[in-house]
């Protein structure tokens, strides 16, 4: 982190890390916001039952070894490759997984990925009660009819295959105008999408972020840098309910590589909880140490705020740093200015903020 010093007009920055503590890994990656929980959830993960190669209770097991509280199946509808071996039946991944899902803790969705040439290309459709429904000629039929059972449905790695791929087309259009897309994926696996997150903020969609695993999952442990493409759902509670709830009111954060990716209204508060700062202290009379304090599955990577030149301060996951900023005679205040370059709230811009700290008497 770096400080700005205003006495006389004279800008001076240091950014420099003296120190750091790591300690260890809680329970949970990222800390609850206020008045929601913070859920990890991943709405993208085929099975056998399409062209995934893992039975579904298999991804019951992986999501509790890597400590999610959320995952949907979400079987291509038009796409089984193995059909000669696992006749075509799509309610068949939710009814084997879910006695295990209960038994563990994890809550599981019932869903399933619409899978249709560009345009207009893959959606998903969660909180189904009839899949079978949605195996239609017409893409669109498929659609509504994923909304009459009020399944939340978005558009999965836009820019996937075919010549218009990354172009919002007016099948989407239609989609939008009758209120059946309500996200996109701004992540998927390995990619992040910027398009993607761009027409979120414009159109008010949700935000997710997904593994679309199809084989079996190699991530555990998790680190900041090593984890599955997740989407963070913030809701008033664990339940499937809760997380529907949160889904429509576009309450999520997309966590992608060393990257969350949402909605300042969101990453505001979460970034408040994820970093503690102690009280500042004098190492001597003109030096104020800030020990920084990150209480989250992601290093932290600050970055000082229109002032000339790249003064960065990294503070890894669930660890602290120090930095030391020089203070002029009798300042009795620091007004620090920041961007938090990994905290996306829109395209190539970082959560932006400015803290002050008082000098404490020598
Ligand atoms: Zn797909
Ligand atoms: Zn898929």
């Amino acid at each position: 982190m770096t400080a700005k010093r205003t006495r006389g007009g004279v800008f001076l920055l240091l950014g420099l890390i003296v120190l750091d503590v790591a300690f260890s890994f809680p329970e949970r990656y990222f800390p609850n916001i206020p008045g929601y929980q913070t859920l990890v959830c991943d709405f993208h993960t085929h099975t056998v039952f399409s062209d995934g190669l893992v039975w579904p209770t298999v991804r019951i097991h992986e999501a509790v070894r890597e400590k999610l509280d959320v995952i949907a199946i979400t079987d291509h509808i038009e796409y089984q490759p193995y059909r000669q071996d696992i006749p075509t039946n799509h309610g068949r991944p939710y009814q084997i997984a879910q006695p295990v899902a209960q038994e563990k803790g994890i809550l599981l969705i019932q869903g399933a990925e619409i899978t249709r040439d560009t345009p207009p290309g893959h959606y998903n459709a969660l909180f189904l009660t009839d899949i079978a429904r949605l195996e239609t000629e017409l893409f669109l039929d498929a659609i509504r009819n994923a909304n009459t059972q009020q399944g939340f449905v978005f558009w999965n790695h836009h820019t996937w295959h075919g010549a218009e791929r990354g172009q919002w087309e007016d099948v989407q259009t239609q989609m939008y105008d009758k209120g059946w897309l309500h996200g996109m994926e701004v992540a998927n696996s390995g990619e992040y999408y910027p398009q993607a997150h761009q027409w979120c903020l414009e159109k008010k969609l949700a935000m997710l972020g997904n593994s679309d695993i199809h084989d079996p999952s190699y991530f555990s442990p998790f680190s900041a840098h090593q984890h599955r493409t997740v989407t963070l759902v913030f809701a008033a509670e664990k339940s499937v309910s809760a997380v529907k709830q949160a889904l429509v009111e576009g309450r999520t954060a997309v966590w992608y590589k060393n990257q969350l990716i949402g909605r300042k209204e969101f990453l505001l508060p979460l970034f408040e909880e994820c970093v503690k700062v102690d009280e500042p202290r004098l190492t001597d009379k003109n030096t104020l140490a800030l020990m920084i304090r990150n209480n989250a599955m992601i290093d932290l990577e600050f970055e000082a705020a229109g002032l000339n030149g790249p003064i960065t301060l990294t503070v890894p996951a669930f660890s602290a740093a120090t930095t030391e900023i020089p203070l002029a005679p009798q300042q009795d205040s620091v007004t620090v200015n920041y961007e938090v370059k990994n905290f996306l709230v829109q395209p190539e811009q970082g959560l932006t903020g400015q803290a002050t700290f008082s000098v404490p008497l020598p």
